[in-house]
């Protein structure tokens, strides 16, 4: 299909966000939360519906629930209530899930983001609370399917997006977003691979111009913030094409699979539960009340726009960097963990923007199993700033770094990396450079002035890397000039 037939189009797409908090205990059993522990050794009767048992509300998972919210320009309702979504499955022995439906206690709020070059408005419908299935493992046993119910009960804030969005990077900075909100907020760690963060998307395409919405089809099962992308623009695509081809879009819930690279129906909107929401009568309403409000508040971080402004004056930082150091909370802290054991915040943030971040992508790990410790770090930086050691070496040594404990000190000296400033001991270097080369030498004072670094280059090598190289400049240049 031609770029131009697309162009006539305009997708609408909704975004459902699933977040597991980081409580200790269960939303309402006083149970671990804890992940990978043994299969079912963390439940208690209630998890396992057992009848006469009854729940009793987490206090954390409102407080969490109401930050999330406050860091999202929601509104707080003061009383809500809890409902019982019903639905039958192996992984939900109360035969319910506790949810909220009418009455979330977060809503009407929105979060800005930033997409190809312009900043937008997303808008959030609701969020609220409720508590997480347990599993079914179909890969372990031939014949049956397992079920773990540790995780039946884990506190989860599900957090639904207006229609706002428009593209596939669009949903994909939006999702992005709310794992920075979440892991500034430390009420989720935002891992999407693990799980702790999942994400439907709603899409729809219409023709350009035309208010009303086409009809949607739901996205699940996407484990990445890349397939989130893909899988969207894959469905837009597709609805395009069909109506195209004077075919409809049918109202389904569509699997993604990463694998083919295409989504696969799951199930349609005549095959859809009806959940038979009711009150949950075993829980009184949530009530906020203005004490419990402020107090939250005060308990708020800093957020990532105030934190990345205060990078930028702080540290004289341009706002690009100071966009990508906050960007993640964890690299954010490891930046300002360094600069408490040195106080050369531009040599630092260099070093964590160029090396840092090259060796978490290499090797595809996050800032919190990143090997150097954030002193062993300034450590490298304080001898670089005394000029112990050129910049080349730094590279070298944090190299060596990643691959041991020794602290960057000891590896200057076990790699013979600590630089040589003294004249005496360079003089007769650069002099044998000069005898040398007699040709390069004549060309210099012809007006090659180029060639200084060729010298440069001459003495670096014959020092084994370690002279300093800002001050053979200065020698050769002298030498060169008289
Ligand atoms: P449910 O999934 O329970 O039917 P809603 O109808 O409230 O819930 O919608 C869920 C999500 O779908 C919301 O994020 C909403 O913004 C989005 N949405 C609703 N209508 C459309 C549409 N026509 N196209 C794309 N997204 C939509
Ligand atoms: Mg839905």
């Amino acid at each position: 299909m031609s770029s131009s037939v697309k162009d006539n189009y305009e997708a609408v797409i909704g975004l459902e966000v699933h977040a597991q908090l980081l409580t200790e205990s269960k939303a309402f059993a006083p149970v671990s939360t804890e992940f990978g522990g043994s299969p079912n050794t963390q439940v208690t009767p209630l998890c396992l519906g057992h009848p006469g048992t009854l729940p009793v509300l987490n206090e954390n998972l409102v407080r969490y629930i109401i930050k999330m919210g406050l860091a999202t320009n929601c509104e707080i309702s003061r009383k809500s209530i809890f409902a019982r979504k019903n639905y039958f499955y192996p992984d939900l022995p109360k035969g319910y899930q506790i949810s909220q439906y009418e009455t979330p206690i977060c809503h009407d709020g929105h979060i800005g983001i930033t997409a190809d070059g312009y900043d937008k408005e997303i808008g959030i419908t609701r969020i609220h609370m409720e508590e997480d299935a347990g599993k079914s493992i179909h890969d372990q046993d031939p014949f049956n399917t397992l079920i773990d119910l540790n995780r039946a009960g884990v506190p989860l804030i599900e957090i639904v997006s207006e229609p706002d969005i428009r593209t596939p990077k669009e949903a994909y900075e939006y999702l992005k977003r709310i794992k920075q909100i979440v892991q500034y907020l430390e009420i989720c760690d935002g891992n999407m691979e693990e799980g702790s963060l999942r994400c439907d998307a709603n899409v729809s395409v219409r023709p350009k111009g035309r208010e009303k919405f086409g009809t949607r089809t739901e996205l699940k099962n996407m484990n990445s913030f890349r397939n989130v992308e893909r899988a969207i623009q894959y469905e837009i695509d597709r609805q395009i094409e069909l109506i195209e081809s004077g075919g409809k879009v049918v109202q389904q819930t569509l699997l993604w699979d990463a694998d083919k690279m295409k989504t696969r129906l799951m199930r349609t909107k005549e095959e859809a539960h009806d959940y038979r929401y009711f009150p949950e009568p075993d829980i009184p309403p949530v009530v906020v009340t203005d004490e419990m409000l402020e107090d939250i508040k005060a308990d708020l971080p800093e957020m990532p726009d105030v934190r990345k402004q205060r990078f930028v004056e702080e540290f004289n930082m341009s706002s690009d960097d100071a966009q990508t150091l906050t960007e993640d909370r964890y690299l954010a802290d490891y930046y300002e963990e360094v600069l408490a054991h040195t106080d050369s915040p531009k040599t630092v943030a260099n070093l964590i923007l160029t090396e840092v971040l090259r060796t978490l992508n290499d090797r595809s790990i996050s800032i919190g199993e990143f090997p150097i410790s954030a002193d062993r770090l300034a450590g490298l930086v304080e001898l670089r700033e005394n000029d112990k050691i050129n910049s080349s070496a730094m590279t070298e040594i944090f190299n060596a770094m990643l691959e041991n404990d020794k602290s960057a000190e000891d590896l200057a000296e076990e790699m013979n990396l600590v630089q040589v400033s003294d004249t005496g001991f360079l003089e007769p270097i650069v002099d044998e450079v000069i005898e040398d080369h007699p040709d390069e030498v004549e060309r210099y004072r012809d007006g090659k002035k180029g060639l200084l670094g060729f010298f440069i280059g001459q003495v670096m090598q014959r020092s084994q890397g370690k002279a300093n190289p800002e001050l053979v400049r200065e020698m050769i240049s002298e030498r060169l000039e008289a």
